[in-house]
Protein backbone atom coordinates (compact mmCIF):
# COMPACT_ATOMS: atom_id res chain seq x y z
CA UNK A 1 0.00 0.00 0.00
CA UNK A 2 1.66 2.96 -0.84
CA UNK A 3 1.93 5.92 2.22
CA UNK A 4 0.25 9.44 1.84
CA UNK A 5 2.25 12.35 0.34
CA UNK A 6 4.15 14.33 2.38
CA UNK A 7 2.70 17.63 2.44
CA UNK A 8 5.28 20.96 2.38
CA UNK A 9 4.68 24.59 2.14
CA UNK A 10 7.03 26.89 0.86
CA UNK A 11 7.40 30.70 -0.75
CA UNK A 12 7.32 28.91 -4.26
CA UNK A 13 7.45 25.63 -6.24
CA UNK A 14 9.38 25.18 -9.25
CA UNK A 15 8.34 21.94 -11.26
CA UNK A 16 11.53 20.41 -12.79
CA UNK A 17 15.44 20.86 -12.14
CA UNK A 18 16.78 21.25 -15.72
CA UNK A 19 18.99 24.70 -15.70
CA UNK A 20 15.47 27.06 -15.95
CA UNK A 21 14.36 25.57 -12.83
CA UNK A 22 17.78 24.82 -10.74
CA UNK A 23 18.80 28.65 -11.74
CA UNK A 24 14.85 30.08 -10.62
CA UNK A 25 15.49 28.16 -7.26
CA UNK A 26 19.24 29.69 -6.58
CA UNK A 27 17.64 33.33 -7.28
CA UNK A 28 14.71 32.78 -4.88
CA UNK A 29 16.73 31.44 -1.90
CA UNK A 30 19.18 33.62 -2.50
CA UNK A 31 16.81 36.56 -2.00
CA UNK A 32 16.02 34.54 1.52
CA UNK A 33 12.88 32.85 0.01
CA UNK A 34 11.79 29.22 0.91
CA UNK A 35 11.77 27.17 -2.28
CA UNK A 36 10.98 22.90 -3.26
CA UNK A 37 11.72 21.85 -6.57
CA UNK A 38 9.91 18.94 -7.81
CA UNK A 39 11.57 16.99 -10.37
CA UNK A 40 10.15 13.78 -12.16
CA UNK A 41 13.67 12.32 -12.68
CA UNK A 42 16.02 10.57 -9.86
CA UNK A 43 18.86 13.18 -11.00
CA UNK A 44 19.03 17.12 -11.78
CA UNK A 45 20.07 18.74 -14.60
CA UNK A 46 16.87 17.85 -17.46
CA UNK A 47 18.80 17.97 -20.88
CA UNK A 48 21.97 18.19 -19.46
CA UNK A 49 23.83 14.61 -18.33
CA UNK A 50 27.31 14.10 -17.91
CA UNK A 51 28.88 10.71 -17.78
CA UNK A 52 32.54 9.74 -16.55
CA UNK A 53 35.43 7.57 -17.48
CA UNK A 54 37.23 5.35 -15.31
CA UNK A 55 39.49 8.22 -15.05
CA UNK A 56 37.18 10.79 -14.02
CA UNK A 57 37.41 12.32 -17.50
CA UNK A 58 33.82 13.80 -18.09
CA UNK A 59 31.55 12.85 -21.57
CA UNK A 60 28.59 15.44 -21.84
CA UNK A 61 25.14 13.34 -23.11
CA UNK A 62 23.36 16.48 -23.52
CA UNK A 63 23.72 20.16 -23.48
CA UNK A 64 27.97 20.97 -23.67
CA UNK A 65 29.05 23.90 -25.82
CA UNK A 66 28.91 27.67 -24.89
CA UNK A 67 29.76 30.29 -26.89
CA UNK A 68 30.63 34.34 -27.51
CA UNK A 69 27.42 36.47 -26.32
CA UNK A 70 26.11 33.93 -24.16
CA UNK A 71 26.90 36.08 -20.80
CA UNK A 72 24.00 35.14 -18.22
CA UNK A 73 25.35 31.57 -18.48
CA UNK A 74 29.24 32.57 -18.68
CA UNK A 75 28.38 35.23 -15.42
CA UNK A 76 26.84 31.91 -13.23
CA UNK A 77 30.23 29.42 -13.86
CA UNK A 78 32.25 32.80 -12.60
CA UNK A 79 29.75 33.00 -9.83
CA UNK A 80 29.80 29.14 -9.52
CA UNK A 81 33.89 29.17 -9.46
CA UNK A 82 34.10 27.15 -12.62
CA UNK A 83 35.92 27.59 -15.82
CA UNK A 84 35.41 26.73 -19.37
CA UNK A 85 37.89 24.69 -21.86
CA UNK A 86 37.98 25.83 -25.61
CA UNK A 87 36.77 22.90 -28.15
CA UNK A 88 39.63 21.59 -29.64
CA UNK A 89 39.50 22.25 -33.17
CA UNK A 90 43.29 22.31 -34.20
CA UNK A 91 43.61 20.93 -37.66
CA UNK A 92 42.06 19.96 -40.83
CA UNK A 93 37.72 19.03 -40.66
CA UNK A 94 35.92 16.02 -43.03
CA UNK A 95 32.96 16.51 -45.75
CA UNK A 96 31.37 13.36 -46.31
CA UNK A 97 29.03 13.11 -49.18
CA UNK A 98 28.16 11.11 -51.83
CA UNK A 99 30.07 8.23 -49.88
CA UNK A 100 33.47 10.58 -50.51
CA UNK A 101 35.38 11.71 -47.84
CA UNK A 102 36.75 15.68 -48.68
CA UNK A 103 39.54 17.07 -46.56
CA UNK A 104 39.54 20.84 -45.64
CA UNK A 105 41.37 23.33 -44.13
CA UNK A 106 39.43 26.46 -43.82
CA UNK A 107 36.63 27.37 -41.82
CA UNK A 108 33.22 26.64 -44.30
CA UNK A 109 32.87 23.33 -46.15
CA UNK A 110 34.03 23.50 -49.98
CA UNK A 111 33.18 20.51 -51.60
CA UNK A 112 33.61 22.15 -54.96
CA UNK A 113 32.65 25.93 -54.40
CA UNK A 114 30.19 25.13 -57.85
CA UNK A 115 28.83 22.75 -56.02
CA UNK A 116 27.64 24.30 -53.14
CA UNK A 117 27.04 28.12 -54.38
CA UNK A 118 24.40 29.83 -52.68
CA UNK A 119 24.43 27.92 -49.30
CA UNK A 120 26.09 30.77 -47.29
CA UNK A 121 24.21 33.32 -49.74
CA UNK A 122 21.18 31.59 -48.02
CA UNK A 123 22.58 31.76 -44.68
CA UNK A 124 23.19 35.14 -45.16
CA UNK A 125 19.59 36.35 -46.11
CA UNK A 126 18.25 34.70 -43.42
CA UNK A 127 20.70 36.26 -40.68
CA UNK A 128 19.10 39.85 -42.60
CA UNK A 129 16.15 38.83 -42.69
CA UNK A 130 16.22 38.30 -39.03
CA UNK A 131 16.89 41.82 -38.08
CA UNK A 132 13.05 42.36 -38.89
CA UNK A 133 12.12 39.98 -36.26
CA UNK A 134 11.34 41.21 -32.47
CA UNK A 135 13.10 38.58 -30.43
CA UNK A 136 10.81 39.59 -27.64
CA UNK A 137 7.57 39.33 -29.89
CA UNK A 138 8.28 37.72 -33.07
CA UNK A 139 4.89 37.70 -33.75
CA UNK A 140 4.60 41.57 -33.50
CA UNK A 141 7.21 41.41 -36.63
CA UNK A 142 5.97 43.82 -39.35
CA UNK A 143 5.63 40.65 -41.62
CA UNK A 144 5.44 37.88 -39.25
CA UNK A 145 2.37 36.98 -40.86
CA UNK A 146 4.35 36.20 -44.27
CA UNK A 147 6.63 34.90 -43.07
CA UNK A 148 4.51 32.41 -41.00
CA UNK A 149 2.63 31.19 -43.33
CA UNK A 150 5.64 29.28 -44.97
CA UNK A 151 7.70 26.56 -44.27
CA UNK A 152 12.10 27.00 -44.45
CA UNK A 153 11.75 24.13 -46.76
CA UNK A 154 9.52 26.38 -49.10
CA UNK A 155 12.33 29.77 -48.53
CA UNK A 156 15.18 27.11 -49.18
CA UNK A 157 13.48 25.74 -52.29
CA UNK A 158 12.25 28.85 -54.01
CA UNK A 159 13.76 28.79 -57.84
CA UNK A 160 15.43 31.67 -57.56
CA UNK A 161 17.56 30.60 -55.04
CA UNK A 162 18.63 27.61 -57.91
CA UNK A 163 20.59 25.45 -55.17
CA UNK A 164 22.01 22.12 -56.10
CA UNK A 165 21.28 19.16 -54.80
CA UNK A 166 24.58 18.85 -52.93
CA UNK A 167 23.92 22.44 -51.45
CA UNK A 168 20.44 21.45 -50.51
CA UNK A 169 21.61 19.11 -48.40
CA UNK A 170 24.08 20.73 -46.95
CA UNK A 171 21.63 23.80 -45.45
CA UNK A 172 19.42 20.70 -44.23
CA UNK A 173 22.26 19.22 -42.16
CA UNK A 174 23.27 22.21 -40.73
CA UNK A 175 19.44 23.33 -39.61
CA UNK A 176 18.67 20.11 -38.30
CA UNK A 177 21.79 19.88 -36.72
CA UNK A 178 20.11 23.39 -34.87
CA UNK A 179 16.58 22.52 -34.88
CA UNK A 180 16.45 18.23 -35.27
CA UNK A 181 13.80 18.03 -37.22
CA UNK A 182 12.86 18.32 -40.89
CA UNK A 183 12.96 21.40 -43.06
CA UNK A 184 9.85 21.07 -44.15
CA UNK A 185 8.67 21.09 -40.36
CA UNK A 186 9.08 24.33 -38.98
CA UNK A 187 7.90 27.74 -39.99
CA UNK A 188 10.37 30.21 -41.67
CA UNK A 189 9.10 32.90 -38.79
CA UNK A 190 10.42 30.28 -36.00
CA UNK A 191 13.98 30.29 -37.63
CA UNK A 192 14.10 34.36 -38.13
CA UNK A 193 13.14 34.37 -34.51
CA UNK A 194 16.06 31.44 -33.28
CA UNK A 195 18.50 33.30 -35.27
CA UNK A 196 17.20 37.08 -33.92
CA UNK A 197 17.36 35.22 -30.36
CA UNK A 198 21.11 34.63 -31.09
CA UNK A 199 22.10 38.07 -32.22
CA UNK A 200 21.12 37.67 -35.76
CA UNK A 201 24.26 36.05 -36.71
CA UNK A 202 23.07 32.06 -38.20
CA UNK A 203 26.69 31.50 -38.33
CA UNK A 204 27.46 32.35 -34.85
CA UNK A 205 24.83 29.59 -34.33
CA UNK A 206 27.15 26.96 -36.05
CA UNK A 207 30.62 27.94 -35.31
CA UNK A 208 33.35 26.16 -33.05
CA UNK A 209 35.86 29.43 -33.16
CA UNK A 210 34.25 32.52 -32.09
CA UNK A 211 30.81 30.53 -32.52
CA UNK A 212 28.52 28.62 -30.08
CA UNK A 213 30.67 25.66 -29.94
CA UNK A 214 33.56 27.46 -28.65
CA UNK A 215 33.83 26.63 -25.08
CA UNK A 216 33.12 22.90 -22.76
CA UNK A 217 32.83 23.70 -18.86
CA UNK A 218 35.85 22.02 -17.38
CA UNK A 219 34.95 19.22 -15.91
CA UNK A 220 31.77 18.74 -17.59
CA UNK A 221 28.20 20.42 -17.74
CA UNK A 222 26.58 18.38 -14.96
CA UNK A 223 29.63 20.19 -12.32
CA UNK A 224 27.78 23.36 -13.09
CA UNK A 225 24.05 22.03 -11.91
CA UNK A 226 26.01 20.34 -8.90
CA UNK A 227 27.23 23.60 -8.00
CA UNK A 228 23.60 25.29 -8.04
CA UNK A 229 22.24 21.99 -6.26
CA UNK A 230 24.89 22.73 -3.37
CA UNK A 231 23.64 26.34 -2.67
CA UNK A 232 20.26 25.91 -3.33
CA UNK A 233 20.49 23.40 -0.22
CA UNK A 234 18.02 20.30 0.59
CA UNK A 235 14.90 21.81 -1.59
CA UNK A 236 14.36 18.88 -4.13
CA UNK A 237 12.12 15.99 -4.18
CA UNK A 238 13.45 13.51 -6.72
CA UNK A 239 11.34 10.90 -8.91
CA UNK A 240 7.99 12.99 -8.35
CA UNK A 241 6.34 14.44 -11.79
CA UNK A 242 4.22 16.86 -11.12
CA UNK A 243 0.57 15.40 -12.49
CA UNK A 244 -1.59 18.53 -11.13
CA UNK A 245 -1.38 22.34 -10.25
CA UNK A 246 -4.51 23.88 -9.04
CA UNK A 247 -4.92 27.07 -7.76
CA UNK A 248 -7.34 29.83 -5.98
CA UNK A 249 -7.82 33.14 -5.06
CA UNK A 250 -5.13 32.32 -1.95
CA UNK A 251 -2.70 29.73 -2.95
CA UNK A 252 -1.53 27.10 -5.54
CA UNK A 253 -1.33 23.16 -4.36
CA UNK A 254 1.07 21.29 -6.93
CA UNK A 255 0.40 17.67 -6.70
CA UNK A 256 2.53 14.11 -7.18
CA UNK A 257 2.62 10.95 -5.71
CA UNK A 258 5.16 11.91 -2.83
CA UNK A 259 4.52 15.15 -2.11
CA UNK A 260 1.92 17.86 -2.01
CA UNK A 261 3.51 21.50 -2.24
CA UNK A 262 1.34 24.46 -1.28
CA UNK A 263 2.82 27.71 -2.32
CA UNK A 264 2.10 31.46 -3.39
CA UNK A 265 3.42 30.75 -6.80
CA UNK A 266 4.53 27.71 -9.25
CA UNK A 267 6.90 28.21 -11.89
CA UNK A 268 6.39 25.66 -14.85
CA UNK A 269 10.38 25.02 -15.40
CA UNK A 270 9.38 22.39 -18.21
CA UNK A 271 9.48 21.66 -21.99
CA UNK A 272 6.16 22.55 -23.05
CA UNK A 273 5.17 19.57 -24.75
CA UNK A 274 5.30 17.82 -21.58
CA UNK A 275 3.97 20.88 -19.50
CA UNK A 276 0.95 20.06 -21.41
CA UNK A 277 0.77 16.50 -20.23
CA UNK A 278 0.02 18.16 -16.69
CA UNK A 279 -3.36 19.02 -15.67
CA UNK A 280 -4.46 22.48 -14.82
CA UNK A 281 -6.80 23.35 -12.55
CA UNK A 282 -8.75 25.56 -13.69
CA UNK A 283 -8.00 24.60 -17.21
CA UNK A 284 -4.76 26.84 -18.67
CA UNK A 285 -6.53 29.39 -21.04
CA UNK A 286 -7.32 27.82 -24.69
CA UNK A 287 -4.18 29.83 -26.24
CA UNK A 288 -1.71 28.36 -23.96
CA UNK A 289 -3.29 25.36 -24.23
CA UNK A 290 -2.60 25.43 -28.02
CA UNK A 291 1.11 26.84 -28.05
CA UNK A 292 1.85 23.88 -25.94
CA UNK A 293 0.52 21.63 -28.09
CA UNK A 294 2.05 23.11 -31.15
CA UNK A 295 5.41 22.97 -29.67
CA UNK A 296 6.96 19.66 -30.33
CA UNK A 297 10.79 18.89 -30.03
CA UNK A 298 12.85 17.21 -32.65
CA UNK A 299 14.95 14.12 -32.56
CA UNK A 300 18.19 13.04 -31.99
CA UNK A 301 20.69 10.51 -31.12
CA UNK A 302 23.69 11.84 -29.12
CA UNK A 303 26.98 9.18 -29.13
CA UNK A 304 30.18 9.55 -27.81
CA UNK A 305 33.52 6.90 -28.35
CA UNK A 306 35.82 7.39 -26.43
CA UNK A 307 39.88 6.59 -26.92
CA UNK A 308 42.71 6.18 -24.95
CA UNK A 309 44.26 8.70 -27.14
CA UNK A 310 43.17 11.33 -29.57
CA UNK A 311 44.43 9.33 -32.35
CA UNK A 312 42.88 11.62 -35.41
CA UNK A 313 45.18 14.28 -34.00
CA UNK A 314 48.00 12.69 -35.49
CA UNK A 315 46.88 13.00 -38.81
CA UNK A 316 46.49 16.21 -38.69
CA UNK A 317 42.45 16.15 -38.17
CA UNK A 318 40.30 18.31 -36.07
CA UNK A 319 37.76 15.74 -35.84
CA UNK A 320 35.22 18.00 -37.15
CA UNK A 321 32.66 16.10 -39.64
CA UNK A 322 29.77 17.19 -41.32
CA UNK A 323 27.99 14.02 -43.87
CA UNK A 324 24.78 15.44 -44.73
CA UNK A 325 24.06 11.83 -46.50
CA UNK A 326 24.91 9.79 -43.58
CA UNK A 327 23.14 8.23 -40.62
CA UNK A 328 25.56 10.14 -38.52
CA UNK A 329 26.02 13.81 -39.84
CA UNK A 330 27.80 15.54 -37.34
CA UNK A 331 31.20 14.87 -35.30
CA UNK A 332 33.38 16.79 -33.18
CA UNK A 333 36.31 16.42 -30.98
CA UNK A 334 35.37 16.75 -27.55
CA UNK A 335 38.40 15.54 -25.73
CA UNK A 336 39.62 17.40 -21.89
CA UNK A 337 42.32 19.06 -22.49
CA UNK A 338 43.92 18.04 -19.16
CA UNK A 339 43.48 14.29 -20.00
CA UNK A 340 44.97 11.69 -22.19
CA UNK A 341 41.97 9.86 -23.74
CA UNK A 342 40.45 11.11 -26.69
CA UNK A 343 36.48 11.44 -27.19
CA UNK A 344 34.79 11.97 -30.82
CA UNK A 345 30.67 13.55 -29.78
CA UNK A 346 28.85 12.21 -32.98
CA UNK A 347 25.20 13.08 -33.62
CA UNK A 348 22.29 11.57 -36.07
CA UNK A 349 19.43 14.00 -36.57
CA UNK A 350 16.03 14.33 -37.65
CA UNK A 351 15.01 11.63 -39.92
CA UNK A 352 18.24 9.65 -39.96
CA UNK A 353 17.68 9.61 -36.25
CA UNK A 354 14.12 7.99 -36.11
CA UNK A 355 15.45 5.43 -38.50
CA UNK A 356 18.57 4.75 -36.29
CA UNK A 357 16.29 4.96 -33.54
CA UNK A 358 14.32 1.46 -35.13
CA UNK A 359 17.79 -0.46 -35.32
CA UNK A 360 18.76 -2.77 -32.40
CA UNK A 361 21.68 -1.68 -30.03
CA UNK A 362 23.80 -3.72 -31.86
CA UNK A 363 23.22 -2.25 -35.36
CA UNK A 364 23.41 1.26 -34.56
CA UNK A 365 26.84 0.70 -32.74
CA UNK A 366 27.89 -0.59 -36.02
CA UNK A 367 26.37 2.24 -37.54
CA UNK A 368 28.32 4.62 -35.92
CA UNK A 369 31.67 2.42 -35.90
CA UNK A 370 31.48 1.87 -39.65
CA UNK A 371 31.21 5.59 -39.90
CA UNK A 372 34.18 6.42 -37.54
CA UNK A 373 36.08 3.93 -39.34
CA UNK A 374 35.34 5.97 -42.96
CA UNK A 375 36.42 9.12 -41.52
CA UNK A 376 39.04 8.94 -38.90
CA UNK A 377 40.44 4.91 -40.18
CA UNK A 378 40.67 1.68 -38.44
CA UNK A 379 41.89 2.64 -34.80
CA UNK A 380 38.36 4.55 -34.66
CA UNK A 381 36.75 1.01 -34.64
CA UNK A 382 37.52 -0.09 -31.07
CA UNK A 383 36.79 2.68 -28.70
CA UNK A 384 37.52 1.80 -25.15
CA UNK A 385 33.78 2.88 -24.50
CA UNK A 386 30.93 3.70 -26.42
CA UNK A 387 27.94 6.00 -24.76
CA UNK A 388 24.74 6.53 -26.68
CA UNK A 389 21.34 8.53 -25.64
CA UNK A 390 18.03 9.00 -27.57
CA UNK A 391 16.92 12.02 -26.06
CA UNK A 392 13.70 11.37 -28.13
CA UNK A 393 13.19 8.13 -26.53
CA UNK A 394 13.53 9.87 -22.62
CA UNK A 395 10.29 10.30 -21.40
CA UNK A 396 11.44 13.51 -19.58
CA UNK A 397 12.61 15.31 -22.75
CA UNK A 398 10.67 14.08 -25.22
CA UNK A 399 12.93 15.39 -27.89
CA UNK A 400 15.67 18.04 -28.46
CA UNK A 401 17.45 20.33 -28.82
CA UNK A 402 14.62 22.33 -28.57
CA UNK A 403 10.88 22.87 -29.09
CA UNK A 404 9.93 23.71 -32.55
CA UNK A 405 6.98 26.02 -34.27
CA UNK A 406 4.91 25.03 -37.24
CA UNK A 407 3.92 27.79 -39.55
CA UNK A 408 0.90 29.52 -38.24
CA UNK A 409 1.56 28.47 -34.40
CA UNK A 410 3.87 32.02 -33.71
CA UNK A 411 1.25 34.14 -34.93
CA UNK A 412 -1.71 32.74 -33.61
CA UNK A 413 -0.46 31.38 -30.14
CA UNK A 414 3.28 33.02 -29.42
CA UNK A 415 2.33 35.78 -27.50
CA UNK A 416 1.06 32.89 -24.50
CA UNK A 417 4.56 31.84 -24.57
CA UNK A 418 5.83 34.13 -21.30
CA UNK A 419 2.11 35.04 -20.13
CA UNK A 420 1.54 34.07 -16.38
CA UNK A 421 -1.91 32.12 -15.75
CA UNK A 422 -2.86 33.09 -12.11
CA UNK A 423 0.01 32.13 -9.76
CA UNK A 424 1.67 29.66 -12.79
CA UNK A 425 4.50 31.26 -13.99
CA UNK A 426 6.96 29.90 -17.73
CA UNK A 427 10.63 29.11 -17.70
CA UNK A 428 12.34 27.04 -20.35
CA UNK A 429 14.84 28.01 -22.20
CA UNK A 430 12.16 28.31 -24.71
CA UNK A 431 10.54 31.30 -22.79
CA UNK A 432 14.10 32.93 -23.69
CA UNK A 433 14.20 36.11 -25.98
CA UNK A 434 17.95 35.44 -26.19
CA UNK A 435 19.35 32.05 -26.99
CA UNK A 436 16.52 30.20 -26.88
CA UNK A 437 17.08 26.67 -27.18
CA UNK A 438 20.51 26.88 -25.60
CA UNK A 439 21.82 26.66 -21.81
CA UNK A 440 22.05 30.22 -21.97
CA UNK A 441 18.60 30.74 -22.80
CA UNK A 442 17.82 28.81 -19.89
CA UNK A 443 19.35 30.53 -17.41
CA UNK A 444 18.07 33.87 -18.97
CA UNK A 445 15.02 32.03 -18.29
CA UNK A 446 15.06 31.39 -14.73
CA UNK A 447 16.76 34.46 -14.03
CA UNK A 448 13.81 36.56 -15.52
CA UNK A 449 11.09 34.32 -13.74
CA UNK A 450 13.13 34.81 -10.64
CA UNK A 451 12.75 38.20 -11.18
CA UNK A 452 8.81 38.47 -12.25
CA UNK A 453 7.87 36.78 -8.84
CA UNK A 454 10.14 38.70 -6.77
CA UNK A 455 9.15 41.90 -8.36
CA UNK A 456 5.20 40.78 -7.63
CA UNK A 457 5.79 39.88 -3.90
CA UNK A 458 7.88 43.31 -3.18
CA UNK A 459 4.60 45.06 -3.20
CA UNK A 460 3.27 44.27 0.28
CA UNK A 461 -0.65 44.73 -1.06
CA UNK A 462 0.57 41.81 -3.67
CA UNK A 463 1.62 39.29 -1.62
CA UNK A 464 -1.41 36.90 -1.29
CA UNK A 465 -2.18 37.17 -4.84
C1 LIG B 1 21.83 16.23 -27.09
C2 LIG B 1 21.70 17.67 -26.72
C3 LIG B 1 22.72 18.54 -27.04
C4 LIG B 1 22.61 19.88 -26.71
N1 LIG B 1 23.66 20.69 -26.96
C5 LIG B 1 23.67 21.96 -26.47
C6 LIG B 1 24.85 22.73 -26.48
O1 LIG B 1 25.91 22.26 -26.91
N2 LIG B 1 24.79 24.00 -25.98
C7 LIG B 1 23.64 24.52 -25.45
O2 LIG B 1 23.65 25.67 -25.00
N3 LIG B 1 22.50 23.79 -25.39
C8 LIG B 1 22.50 22.52 -25.87
N4 LIG B 1 21.39 21.74 -25.75
C9 LIG B 1 20.15 22.34 -25.23
C10 LIG B 1 20.21 22.55 -23.72
O3 LIG B 1 20.68 21.38 -23.10
C11 LIG B 1 18.83 22.93 -23.21
O4 LIG B 1 18.40 24.12 -23.86
C12 LIG B 1 18.74 23.22 -21.71
O5 LIG B 1 19.45 22.28 -20.96
C13 LIG B 1 17.27 23.23 -21.34
O6 LIG B 1 17.09 23.45 -19.96
P1 LIG B 1 15.60 23.61 -19.38
O7 LIG B 1 15.74 23.80 -17.93
O8 LIG B 1 14.89 24.65 -20.18
O9 LIG B 1 14.84 22.24 -19.71
P2 LIG B 1 15.19 20.72 -19.30
O10 LIG B 1 16.65 20.54 -19.26
O11 LIG B 1 14.41 19.87 -20.22
O12 LIG B 1 14.64 20.57 -17.82
C14 LIG B 1 13.30 20.25 -17.54
C15 LIG B 1 13.24 19.39 -16.28
O13 LIG B 1 11.87 19.14 -15.98
C16 LIG B 1 11.73 17.77 -15.57
N5 LIG B 1 10.32 17.39 -15.78
C17 LIG B 1 9.68 17.13 -16.94
N6 LIG B 1 8.36 16.87 -16.71
C18 LIG B 1 8.17 16.98 -15.36
C19 LIG B 1 7.05 16.85 -14.50
N7 LIG B 1 5.81 16.58 -14.95
N8 LIG B 1 7.23 17.00 -13.17
C20 LIG B 1 8.46 17.30 -12.65
N9 LIG B 1 9.57 17.45 -13.43
C21 LIG B 1 9.42 17.30 -14.78
C22 LIG B 1 12.73 17.04 -16.43
O14 LIG B 1 13.07 15.79 -15.87
C23 LIG B 1 13.90 18.03 -16.44
O15 LIG B 1 14.78 17.81 -15.36
C24 LIG B 1 21.45 20.38 -26.07
C25 LIG B 1 20.44 19.50 -25.74
C26 LIG B 1 20.55 18.16 -26.04
C27 LIG B 1 19.47 17.22 -25.63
Amino acid sequence: MSSAPAIREADYCIVGAGFAGLTAALRLTQAGHSVWVLEARDRIGGKVRTEYLDDGTPVDMGGTFLGPTQERIYALLDELGLCVTPTPIDGDSLLVYNKEVHRYGHAMPDLDSSQLAGVWETLQALSKMSIEVSNQAPWSSARAKEWDAMTLAQFIDDPSRALSEPARAMLRTLFIGLFTCEMSEISLLFVLFQIAAAGNDIELQMRVEGGAEQDMVKGGMSCVTQRMQEKIGDCIIFSSPVSMIEQDDNSATVYTQKAVVKTRRVIVAVPPALADNIEYTPALPATKMELLRHMPAGRCIKFVTAYDRPFWRNEGLSGEVIAPDEFIQMTLDTSAPDKGSGLLMSFSFAREAMLMAQMTAEERKETVLDALEKRFGREARTPIRYFEHDWSEDRWTRGCHVAHQAPGVITSYGHAIREPFGRIYWATSETSPLWNGNIDGAVRAGEYVAEQVLALDREPAAKNL
